[in-house]
């Protein structure tokens, strides 16, 4: 037994950076996780590894596309399929490797095997119980599923199984047309794997910009993708290697089936919380089966603080790190602070997709006098040159104030360029103040700023 000033449990994004600043503050530190490797979902199964299968399909879309016509003579480009999974083990590897060396640089301790709080200050690691003045829950989330379809990560998958299928599929059904089902989607698609998206709701991406949904949904279709919305899937029937999706369209209540070698069901993920003993220490819930905290990430229990996936907002990485640094700073007497009017969103498909604050539709919902100035990829020499002109920036900003409110972005690396609007939103700027800023000749950043001017004055380039 051991006894520490902070016990991280889980070691995805939100624990390992709560725990790497632990430890930076002076506490003395300990970070549990069950899995064989550091890094939780995002390094062994989520962001790492399908943002590596996402990049070699992406090269692989350019050498069959955009080689020829820049006059690069290469013979038609063949998928050696474990190879590309080997490269993203790799990946893999390198990061979680990244996170152990971290954690000896900074002194913390690996405490291995599954976790439980027996009482408040007690973490249970197999036989062993160590004292903790604080603990921190950062035990992340799993994938959901849906009544009538059952799991078995061989023909009907997760996004786990989807990372790890033996063969590259002929047919593919994703349910779900949310961040995680469209980028494997766009993998699969890539390798030649007939792709239909279901999707319940009539458009894809919930939540995104309208434009923008409608805007992504075309340009996925022109990459072969096929989408049926307003669909409710009944069940999924699976047949040894294959299976059948049976759904009811929601506008006739008419019903169909797609036939598929494997399914993808990326319906969403719900908080994981299996294990920590949380009922009998009376630990409080929302609704949705989050742990409950304050504005600091405790919970109704003292010392006990719970951050990431497995407590309320959006289900991201970078969410999960802000709360870890910020819960660690709170543990450390200092003042942590996570901005959630200004958290980026961002799907890697090409082109990508990226999204910061406020909606034209959550702008008119709130009564909120806005206007919109947007930017057509098509006009920035960088992108045309690089046949990346597909998308476009827009900008929404206060009608009054020119404050900007939010950013809607689909182009060329659209998850980079949505940065630079931020920093602009965390210090509170006028699109102006965006549009007076010099950008470099020839980038993709210069639209941003083209989009900026098209909230005064006008675009250039337009
Ligand atoms: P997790 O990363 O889920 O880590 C929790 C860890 O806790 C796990 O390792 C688990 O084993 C461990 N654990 C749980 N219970 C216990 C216990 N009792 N004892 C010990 N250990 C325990 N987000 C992005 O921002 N960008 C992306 O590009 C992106 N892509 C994604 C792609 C996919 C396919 C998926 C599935 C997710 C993706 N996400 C992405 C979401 C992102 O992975 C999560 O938001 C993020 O991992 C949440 O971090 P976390 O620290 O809260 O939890």
């Amino acid at each position: 037994m051991a006894s520490y000033d902070v016990i991280v449990i889980g070691s995805g994004p939100g624990g390992y950076v709560a725990a790497i600043r632990c430890a930076q503050l002076g506490l003395k530190t300990a970070c549990v996780e069950g899995r064989e490797t550091l890094g939780g979902t995002c390094l062994n199964v989520g962001c790492i590894p399908s943002k590596a299968l996402l990049h070699a399909t992406h090269q692989l879309h350019e050498a069959e596309h955009n080689f020829g016509k820049m006059g690069l003579k290469v013979g038609a480009p063949k998928v050696d399929w474990s190879a590309m999974r080997a490269y993203k083990d790799d990946t893999i590897a390198q990061n979680t490797k990244g996170v152990e060396f971290l954690f000896k640089k900074n002194k913390i301790d690996w405490l291995k095997g599954w976790g439980s709080v027996p009482a408040p200050g007690k973490v249970r690691v197999g036989d062993e119980t160590h004292e903790a003045k604080n603990i921190i829950l950062a035990t992340g989330s799993e994938a959901s599923t849906l009544p009538g379809v059952e799991i078995d990560e061989k023909t009907v998958v997760t996004s786990t199984g989807a990372l790890e299928l033996p063969k590259i599929p002929k047919k593919m059904v994703v349910i779900g047309g949310g961040v995680i089902g469209l980028e494997m989607g766009s993998v699969y698609s890539r390798l030649g794997t007939e792709v239909t998206v279901v999707e319940y709701l009539d458009t894809i991406v919930p939540g995104m910009d309208a434009e923008v949904q409608k805007g992504f949904q075309r340009l996925l279709k022109k990459q072969g993708l096929t989408f049926v919305t307003g669909a409710a899937v009944q069940s999924v029937e699976t047949l040894k290697t294959k299976a059948k999706v049976h759904y009811k369209l929601r506008k006739d209540d008419s019903d169909a089936t797609l036939d598929a070698d494997v399914v993808l069901v990326a319906t969403g993920r719900k908080p994981y919380t299996d294990g920590l003993g949380l009922d009998a220490l009376g630990v409080e819930m929302t609704a949705r089966g989050q742990i409950a905290t304050d504005a600091q990430w405790r919970t109704n229990v003292d010392g006990l603080y719970a951050i990431g996936d497995c407590v309320e907002g959006p289900m991201l990485a970078h969410k999960a790190e802000d709360e870890g640094m910020a819960a660690a700073e709170v543990i450390a007497g200092k003042h942590g602070h996570v901005n959630y009017g200004v958290i980026p969103n961002v799907i890697y498909t090409h082109p990508e997709v990226a999204a910061v604050g406020e909606t034209e539709e959550s702008l008119k919902e709130q009564g909120r006098a806005y206007k919109a100035g947007k930017f057509n990829f098509m006009g920035n020499g960088r992108a045309k040159a690089n046949f990346a002109a597909d998308g476009f920036v827009k900008i929404l900003a206060d009608a009054e104030t020119d404050r900007i409110l939010g950013a809607h972005i689909i182009g060329p690396m659209a998850g980079d360029l949505i940065h630079e609007i931020c920093v602009a939103m965390e210090f509170g700027a006028s699109a102006e103040d965006l549009a007076l800023t010099c950008h470099a000749h020839p980038t993709y950043s210069e639209a941003v700023r083209e989009a900026a001017l098209a909230c005064g004055d006008g675009p250039i380039h337009a």
